[in-house]
Order: structure tokens, then sequence, then C-alpha cells
């Protein structure tokens, strides 16, 4: 009986730190992901200025920095 109980209380425990791990990883990657798409700055294919990633209009491979620009770029 003893035994079971003690079976019983270190699956639950293993089960708690498994799922605050996970928890933490989670948290983790999209901090990171969310950093990331702050911090990279991409160029506009048409008139060539810098603009965050994240407000870039994007077209294929291409960044823009406004829609305007997306749809009267021309070049191949
Ligand atoms: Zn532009």
């Amino acid at each position: 009986m003893n035994l079971i109980r003690i079976a019983i209380i270190t699956f639950v425990v293993w089960m708690l730190i498994r799922m605050v791990k996970s928890y933490h990883n989670r948290i983790g990657h999209s901090r990171r992901q969310e950093r990331d798409d702050i911090d990279t700055m991409v160029q506009c294919a048409r008139c060539k200025l810098h603009v965050p990633k994240r407000e870039a209009i994007r077209k294929g491979n291409r960044f823009y920095c406004c829609r305007r620009h997306a749809d009267t770029d021309r070049s191949p």
C-alpha cells in the first residue's frame, strides 16, 4: 500500500515538472519570436526605405513599405 502511494506521488510530481517545463519553453519561444519580429528591418523593393518586418507588406519574397508600392512595383 505504501509503495503504491509513493509511486503515485512520484508520478504526480514528474507530471507537474513536465507541465512547468513545457509552459516555460512556450513562453520563452513566443517572447523570442516577438523580439525577432520587432528587431528585423527589411528594405522596400521599390523605394529602398527600411521598415520593421512586421509592418512591411510582403509579396512573394519581396517586402514593401506600403500597399501602394507593393501594387505598383513592376520590377522582375
Ligand atoms: Zn516603398
